[in-house]
């Protein structure tokens, strides 16, 4: 059974599956470290994907329940 995908197709407010609006943007990569990138972290406004990009990878994380959501294309 393969978890249904979530996609949205523009940052939602609320997590579709828990309801929490810690949604993150998953930046992927190897970003240059910068105070203002070390602070959107620590917000929890940011969580990095890694540099593995696949072409189709989520744009969003929960950090609730780690759900992840994938940008509507169309
Ligand atoms: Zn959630």
């Amino acid at each position: 059974m393969t978890q249904p995908r979530y996609e949205s197709p523009q940052q939602p407010h609320v997590c579709p599956k828990c309801g929490s609006t810690r949604i993150a943007d998953v930046l992927y990569g190897l970003p240059d470290f910068s105070d203002e990138l070390q602070q959107d972290l620590d917000a929890g406004k940011i969580v990095l994907g890694g540099c593995c990009v696949t072409g189709d990878d989520p744009v969003w994380r929960c950090r609730e329940c780690g759900l992840e959501i994938y940008k509507k294309t169309k």
